[in-house]
């Protein structure tokens, strides 16, 4: 089922560049798959997939530590300060960014395991109540902070768009994550670096492309639908 899934997001994802005039080499998917057991990460290794993607720590490092090591893995869920030391030499980007004080602690975690952690900063662009991530508005004051860590490096932003029932309802925040994504680029600011866009997820990640994703992240598309009440 992996396999057929692949095919079919794939493609789409090939259809969405095409009509936005992008090369498909722009995009990367992140397949995630949380709450998904090995063997269906397996199958998706067998169609190539290298790029794995958990909301969760504990199940991340569990993952990690069972399959081989040239994955890729990025940590998209919220972050919590005391579990930062398990995940920084395990992930190639933390998603999840929303405050300086994670950002803190990463730096340091990351400075004792000698490496530098690659970040994007959260967004909650439709100023959603559930969601993590930042305003908009608020976010110079706190990349010019996470500017200054020597152990950190922010590589762009990430949005989880709201959930709709028509993706086009969300182009216009996937439109103002990508101006607020240039508008912070033009700053030229020491140590950071906007090249990475993680936006759309399976109902959402076509409209997401033409709007500039550099990332999408999907896993319903991918390994179906998930069950929590196991
Ligand atoms: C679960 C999750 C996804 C994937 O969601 P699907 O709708 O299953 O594609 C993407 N991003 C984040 C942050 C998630 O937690």
């Amino acid at each position: 089922m992996v396999k057929e899934n692949l095919k079919i997001v794939e493609e789409k994802i090939n259809a969405a560049c095409l009509r936005a005039g992008r090369s498909r080499e722009e995009v990367t998917l992140v397949a995630v798959s949380k709450t998904k057991p090995i063997s269906m990460i397996e199958e998706a290794m067998d169609a190539g997939i290298i790029e794995f993607g958990e909301n969760k720590v504990q199940e991340l490092t569990s993952k990690y530590e069972v399959l081989p090591k040239n994955l890729n893995w990025h940590l998209i869920g919220h972050l919590q300060t005391n579990k930062v030391k398990y995940i920084v030499d395990k992930t190639v980007l933390i998603h999840s960014v929303d405050s300086l004080k994670l950002a803190i602690q990463i730096d340091k975690e990351s400075a004792k395991k000698n490496v530098i952690s690659n970040i994007l900063i959260e967004v909650n662009i439709a100023k959603e109540d559930t969601k993590f991530g930042v305003y908009a508005e608020d976010i110079y004051p706190l990349i010019m902070e996470i500017s200054k860590l020597k152990h950190v490096q922010i590589k762009g932003l990430m949005t989880i768009a709201p959930f709709v029932d028509e993706p086009e309802k969300n182009r216009i925040h996937f439109r103002n994550l990508r101006q607020l994504n240039i508008d912070i680029k033009s700053k030229n600011i020491d140590n950071v670096h906007m090249d990475i866009l993680s936006m759309g997820m399976t109902g959402d990640y076509e409209v997401a492309i033409e709007e500039g994703a550099t990332i999408v992240r999907v896993g319903t598309g991918i390994f179906g639908e998930r069950n929590y009440s196991i």
